[in-house]
């Protein structure tokens, strides 16, 4: 089962997803405001973003399925105005086995020179002494400050790495609908300066609408992941879980630009989905799992449509297989969450 969930800072109350919608349907009027006199609207067309959730059996038994997600997604970028491409880690299942490496290496060139996008490694692109040889040789810097991105506004130089990581944790400022945003892909289970880097990033760029994807942060059952649960098992001790990377980043409040956190890693959701929102700062932080691994032929191909539509203040979520060419219908993977995007950034663009 998925789970949805809102909550406050410090209060945690379950709601099902009628409610969320009642919200949305309450919120949306008083974000939609009409034009002073002598202004002109200017439409400011939906643009999405598309998630590739956990490739690892993909590379492992079907990489023809992860070439044509690539391919598809390369396809259809222009006609639905995709702006960006997140990967939520483990793109490969065995970290050292360079036939995987080179499925994904061979799948992703669909969208080199062609759109840009984010990778955050998983644990299962980690080896045990915490390096990631092969992923930051089959995915350089050089590669993920891809050329293409200066036709989306991108700035390639902000393509910026984080210290020794190299490419395992980066960001790339974009802008879509006339607003600002950055792409933050965090590696698995961070280290303390790591999360500290992504404290000053958020910072840095606090009139940027942030997206951040880490492999591991929403479960299941939609909690946030514990260190007990997901970094002491697969990482050792001494790393950052979704719980302490929220006390440590998110729940201070410092930070106003947090749109939502993209993850996969758990299996355990029969819709391989869940969900939470809470509200920070009197804003709707949104932190969604999508991860098909489990289904038919390592996922069916299952990828993920954030439509952002920036006039309605709505982010509308579908669940699409370019295998099957269908949608999952169901609410834990086609549905619609608020973002305030207007007043949000209204705020924003004060400083
Ligand atoms: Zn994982």
């Amino acid at each position: 089962m998925g789970a949805h969930r809102i909550n406050s800072m410090f209060r945690v109350i379950r709601l099902d997803v009628m409610l969320i919608a009642i919200i949305v349907s309450l919120s949306m009027p008083s974000s939609i405001q009409p034009p002073a006199s002598g202004q002109t609207v200017v439409p400011n067309a939906p643009f999405k973003i598309v998630v590739l959730p956990d490739t690892q059996h993909y590379a492992q038994h079907f990489p023809w399925l992860l070439k044509l997600q690539t391919d598809w997604v390369a396809s259809v970028s222009q006609s639905q105005n995709i702006v960006f491409v997140t990967q939520t880690g483990d793109i490969v299942e065995n970290w050292d086995n360079q036939t995987q490496w080179r499925a994904a290496d061979i799948a992703f060139t669909s969208l080199d020179g062609h759109l840009p996008y984010g990778i955050a490694p998983g644990n299962h692109d980690i080896a045990p002494d915490g390096t990631s040889p092969y992923f930051q040789q089959y995915f350089p810097l050089e590669r993920l400050r891809n050329p293409a991105t200066a036709r989306f506004g991108f700035d390639q130089a902000a393509v910026a790495p984080f210290g020794s990581h190299g490419p395992n944790n980066t960001y790339r400022l974009f802008s879509a609908a006339g607003k600002q945003f950055i792409g933050i892909n965090l590696e698995f289970c961070p280290t303390d300066d790591t999360v500290a880097w992504l404290d000053q990033t958020l910072t840095k760029f606090a009139n940027y609408g942030a997206i951040i994807t880490t492999h591991s942060f929403t479960s299941a059952s939609g909690d946030r992941e514990t260190a007990s649960h997901s970094c002491q098992v697969w990482a050792g001790p001494g790393q950052n879980a979704a719980t302490d990377i929220w006390d440590k980043v998110i729940a201070p409040g410092q930070h106003d630009n947090v749109l939502m956190f993209l993850s996969g890693h758990d299996i355990w959701s029969s819709a391989g989905a869940a969900r939470r929102t809470d509200i920070v700062n009197g804003y709707p932080l949104h932190q969604m799992l999508s991860n098909y691994q489990e289904f038919k032929l390592g996922g069916e191909a299952y990828l993920r449509l954030l439509e952002f539509d920036i006039d309605k203040s709505v982010l509308n979520v579908s669940t699409y297989s370019p295998l099957t060419k269908t949608f999952k219908t169901d609410a834990d993977n086609q549905f619609s969450l608020y973002i305030p995007f207007s007043k949000r950034f209204d705020v924003l663009t004060k400083q």
